[in-house]
């Protein structure tokens, strides 16, 4: 796996997030230093749990 980035998001975390993180074209309309409102609705009520990403890494 060196230098591969894989492109899905990993067990637990909101895949939202982690593709508004990751993928710059998602915020690609916003103006400069706009807020994105799923972002912020994500940070103020928290990541739905149908957005989480099921499955753990095994550190259990
Ligand atoms: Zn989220
Ligand atoms: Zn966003």
């Amino acid at each position: 796996m060196p230098g591969t980035i894989a492109m899905s998001p990993p067990p637990g975390e909101c895949a939202q997030c982690w593709r508004h993180a990751y993928d710059r074209e998602v915020h690609a309309h916003l103006g400069w230093r706009e807020d994105c409102p799923e972002c912020v609705d994500h940070m103020v009520t928290g990541h739905p749990p149908h957005l989480i990403v099921p499955g753990r890494r095994g550190w259990w």
